[in-house]
């Protein structure tokens, strides 16, 4: 029906809250939609949407149509007050605006009983009055919000709301009470007596109250009414106090009690604004009363923990540590806070938290002897978390374990050295028959391997140990250089092409005899595990402050199963073409062992039948070696 047009002007916050105050059978259109043809019966416009450039665009469209201006706020009204005798202004709503009598105003415009004059100005009057009451109050509930959000001491609060309760809502008293455990108790009030105080702290029985904690809603009553054992209100206002979870955990209350005077709707809208203070007040403070419940818990599991734990934040300060943390590294109580740097004389630890991998291993000793085996791993939002195991029986039992091996393999080899040489003699004492060359023969290539064998254990043990391990600056050239050389008949042999290159000038910080071992034992590897006219080549090259050497070669290749596992001691790769190739299995073990003493790293890329790559890196030679 054209008639029944309703023009609204606001944003769309304003169209959902505005439709509550028209009655029905109204359709209600935007300023686009407005048609010449078909004029809207009442327009509705937001005072606070009203801006300088969208006035006059406003005013046409408003030409001959009844208006209802709302009220938000005062900016928008100088903007229209010039032009108030060219409008058809009716009347003016202030919050709240979903009232009884702003529904009745809006009925009344509709039904075309144009308001007098006096009138108009008796309304714009009472506006301009509620609008300051209401700025009064948005100012106190302002403030309360500011307190609230800056304090967890929940009795300043509650007393703080309580008090502006009575003062915005001019009440007699006002009080708080809490539901806990079915029962509800007085947490705060204003203007009662010591005596009622003192008497509800226990327990309250207020028939109001349960009902606002039952159905969640406020009540607002206009006549006698036992609340509170006892005591009577002539008019009161009850609110609920909502959790986070709607759970209603209390109740805000007013109430008169001599004087005659009925609480209103808009009084009900703001004690519903300091009841949420409250109810968040309420809600923080359980927050932070869990939190530190779960900090306490924390520390006492950390107390008891066997392990040592230590937890950082991001900028590697320490915020929490158990007690054997405390014992081991001398953390004093006081060190919350503190960066690691500070709190603690450990270079290797500090080290360990240096590293900002997300997750890193180390070994850490201390001066007493104790090894631990740390694990560093970085918890996003939170920091990092080291957590060490005691090994100091492990590390022993393995040194045992090394020393025996190193004593048996020392012991066996003179005995071997002899039946070696005897075996050797043999042919000596007379000739020997066919037969008998080939036992020997056997007999001698067993020899061999359990000699070498009984080498590459010695070698692990010292190397291990540290035995021997003094460094020295060293040119690379001519350590390439002697290693090809020395393995080049072999691969004649083999008929594999051996080549190698450094770039000039290059040299490491190392143990010569030591690095020698690697690149042989990589390049007889090469050569071993390739078949006849494959190639190999072994290159040294500089990256930073590091050198790279790399072995690689065309052979066999190792499966990517195989691949993790051949740094092994012992661990060969079974193939058919593998089967028959002599080795120990401790050819890499060495190899690791020897470049993890250098503070290197070694890994290898392979593809099966394709070729291997062995790569290590050293920390290059910080000065030029002094002689060749
Ligand atoms: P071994 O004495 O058996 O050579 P290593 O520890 O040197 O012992 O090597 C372990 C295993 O790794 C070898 O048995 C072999 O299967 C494999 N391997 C090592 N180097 C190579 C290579 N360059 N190509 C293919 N396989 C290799």
């Amino acid at each position: 029906m054209i008639e029944s047009r309703i023009l609204l002007l606001g944003d769309d916050s304003f169209r959902q809250l505005y439709w509550q105050l028209l009655p029905d059978g109204y359709v209600v259109i935007n300023l686009p939609e407005l048609k010449e043809e078909a004029r809207p019966v009442l327009a509705l416009l937001d005072l606070a949407w009203l801006q300088e450039q969208n006035v006059p665009q406003v005013l046409e469209s408003l030409e001959g149509i009844p208006l209802l201006a709302l009220l938000t706020d005062l900016t928008g009204f100088h903007l229209l007050n010039p032009f108030l005798s060219q409008l058809e202004l009716r009347g003016v709503l202030v919050p709240p605006f979903v009232t009884p009598e702003n529904c009745a105003l809006v009925e009344q415009v509709l039904l075309r009983q144009r308001p007098d004059q006096a009138q108009l100005q008796a309304d714009l009057a009472r506006a301009n009055r509620a609008l300051n009451q209401r700025l009064q109050e948005i100012n106190t509930i302002y403030t309360i919000g500011k307190s609230i959000v800056s304090t967890l001491d929940l009795e300043a609060v509650l007393s703080r709301v309580v008090t502006a309760s009575v003062n915005l809502t001019q009440a007699e008293e006002g009080f708080i009470l809490l539901y806990e455990e079915e029962i509800l108790y007085l947490r705060a009030a204003k203007n009662m007596t010591a005596e009622n105080v003192e008497r509800f702290h226990k327990e309250v029985s207020d028939s109001v109250a349960w009902r606002v904690i039952r159905s969640g809603r406020p009540v607002m009553l206009h006549r006698k009414t036992k609340i509170a054992t006892d005591y009577l209100a002539s008019a009161l206002l009850y609110v609920p106090l909502q959790g986070l979870d709607g759970s209603n955990v209390g109740v805000l209350a007013v109430i008169n009690r001599t004087r005659d005077l009925a609480f209103t709707e808009s009084q009900l809208f703001t004690l519903s604004s300091l009841a949420d203070f409250a109810s968040i007040t309420l809600e923080n403070v359980r927050l932070f009363e869990a939190m530190v419940t779960e900090q306490s818990r924390l520390r006492s599991i950390l107390r008891h923990a066997t392990e040592i734990v230590l937890i950082t934040d991001e900028q590697n300060r320490l915020l929490l540590w158990s007690r054997t943390a405390a014992d081991a590294f001398n953390i004093p109580a006081t060190a919350q806070g503190v960066s690691l740097q500070d709190a603690l004389n450990h270079a290797d630890l500090i080290d360990l938290f240096a590293n900002d991998a997300e997750c890193v291993h180390a070994e850490i000793a201390l001066a007493d002897g104790q090894v631990f085996n740390a694990q560093l791993t970085t918890v996003p939002g939170v920091g990092r978390v080291a957590v060490m195991q005691d090994i100091t029986h492990l590390k022993e039992l393995d040194r045992l374990k090394s020393e025996f091996v190193s004593t048996v393999s020392h012991d066996l080899r003179t005995p071997l050295t002899t039946i070696q040489g005897y075996i050797e003699l043999l042919n000596r004492v007379g000739p020997l028959t066919n037969v008998q060359e080939k036992f020997i023969d056997k007999a001698l290539r067993s020899l061999t391997y359990i000699t070498e064998l009984i080498t590459d254990l010695l070698d692990i043990g010292r190397i291990e140990a540290g035995y021997n391990l003094e460094m020295h600056n060293m040119w690379l050239d001519l350590l390439l250089e002697e290693v090809g050389e020395e393995l080049l008949p072999q691969a004649v042999e083999a008929d594999v092409t051996l080549s190698w290159e450094t770039e000039p000038g290059l040299a490491v910080l190392g143990n010569r005899r030591r690095l020698r071992q690697v690149l042989e034992n990589l390049l007889s590897n090469a050569i071993k595990y390739n078949r006849a006219g494959g190639w190999v080549r072994m290159q040294a090259r500089s990256e930073g402050a590091h050198v790279i050497f790399s072995v690689v070669d065309n052979g066999f290749g190792i499966a990517l199963g195989e691949q993790s596992r051949i740094f092994e001691r012992f661990y060969r790769v079974c193939t058919p073409e593998t089967d028959t190739i002599q080795g120990t299995g401790l050819g890499l073990a060495i190899v690791k062992s020897v470049i993890e003493k250098h503070k290197g790293r070694i890994w290898v890329d392979s593809a099966l039948g394709k070729g291997s790559s062995f790569t290590f890196i050293l920390p290059g030679a910080r000065e030029a070696p002094r002689e060749k």
